[in-house]
């Protein structure tokens, strides 16, 4: 135990090293797809006890405070993570305290239908976030007597949850060292790691991310790299003196002492992108044009209709004739987004699912 005790403390990372084992052994970076990745010996360039406790220590004084951090009741972390997964922060805190006041329990969110729930998700975008959450609660009350799995793989077999989302529950309800590796997270850790987020293979970075979780602190290890990843570490203009582990940063320091401040002070000109340079009204009727639009203008019909009434979609909608009305509305029932009375006629009706 010793031993292992030693090692876990005082080993080193280096993803990128062609020789490790005290300086000198070549590490033979697998290919993708082969071996283990990230499991091999270090050499020492990165002390993950000071990496940790850096991290660690920046979170006690500075980590941000929500409403859902603090609870591991696993199905309230859940439906934080999934709320997060593509809204921003400062909404889906009071998104999460609304949802969770109606749902408060896996148990009462099974119990609702479908039509419920999308109804509740009104607002936050991607709606079949909604409809895999709902399905993981009844397969979690149905068929697993209301008890989340308690491992990243179990988690991971259920709808909707990805490796993220699946290592965001683990390490924050059952305190597995399990690193969870969202945009942030990885931008974070490929700099750290190697100077350049593309600079490392998804299964090499995800091996790493796990092996750098502090085990006495997974969950808190987990809140700290998001903060870092998404307030420090951001994709333009890093603020790198403000950081816990500016001096363990391979971005930072660069290969020679100044490549990485070249290459902060390139990411960091203003350089806007094509859609940001575009004068909003034309990126506005771009979106118009797209099917994530016209999807989500029949669901914000069908939430208007009262209770079980059938919608009828005889008109257009936008730019989108009837035809492509129907195409969208056949994939939304297929996503198990609503119902269609019978199958498609020319003037076709939908309600939002009951079942
Ligand atoms: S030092 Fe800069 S680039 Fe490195 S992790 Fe911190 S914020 Fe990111």
């Amino acid at each position: 135990m010793r031993c292992a005790r030693l090692r876990e403390t005082t080993r080193g990372f280096d993803p990128l090293a062609e020789r490790v084992g005290r300086g000198t052994g070549p590490i033979a970076f697998p290919a993708r797809g082969s071996g283990r990745p990230g499991r091999q010996p270090h050499d020492g360039s990165l002390d993950i006890a000071s990496f940790r406790q850096a991290v660690l220590d920046w979170f006690d004084a500075h980590g941000r405070h929500f409403p859902f951090r603090g609870t591991t009741n696993p199905y309230l972390v859940l439906v934080s993570e999934t709320l997060l997964q593509q809204t921003q922060i400062s909404r889906g805190g009071p998104a999460w305290v609304t949802f969770t006041g109606q749902f408060p329990t896996v148990e009462s969110l099974a119990a609702a239908s479908p039509a419920t729930v999308l109804r509740a998700w009104r607002g936050l975008g991607y709606n079949r976030r909604a409809i895999n959450l709902h399905r993981t609660a009844r397969i979690v009350v149905d068929e697993l007597g209301g008890v989340f799995p308690r491992d990243v793989a179990g988690l991971e077999r259920l709808p909707g949850i990805g490796p993220y989302t699946a290592r965001a529950v683990a390490s924050i309800a059952y305190g597995i060292p399990a690193g969870a590796v969202d945009t942030n997270v990885r931008r974070m850790l490929g700099r750290v790691l190697a100077g350049d987020p593309a600079g490392l293979k998804p299964r090499i970075l995800q091996s790493a991310a796990d092996d750098l979780v502090d085990p006495d602190r997974p969950d808190d290890w987990t809140h700290a790299l998001m903060d870092i990843g998404s307030t420090l570490c951001r994709p333009v203009r890093p603020l790198c003196a403000g950081c816990p582990v500016e001096s363990m940063c391979r971005f930072r320091a660069g290969k020679d002492g100044a490549a990485g401040k070249g290459r902060a002070a390139r990411e960091g000109r203003a350089k806007p992108s094509t859609a940001s340079a575009r004068p909003a009204r034309a990126a506005g009727r771009d979106f118009r044009l797209t099917t994530r639009w016209l999807r989500g203008r029949i669901l914000d019909r069908l939430r208007e209709a009262p209770g079980q009434a059938w919608t009828t979609f005889a008109e257009p909608i936008g730019d989108h004739d009837g035809a492509a009305v129907r195409v969208s509305l056949r994939a939304m029932e297929r996503d198990g987004l609503l119902e269609l009375d019978g199958d498609l006629p020319t003037d076709p009706r939908a309600r939002l699912p009951l079942g």
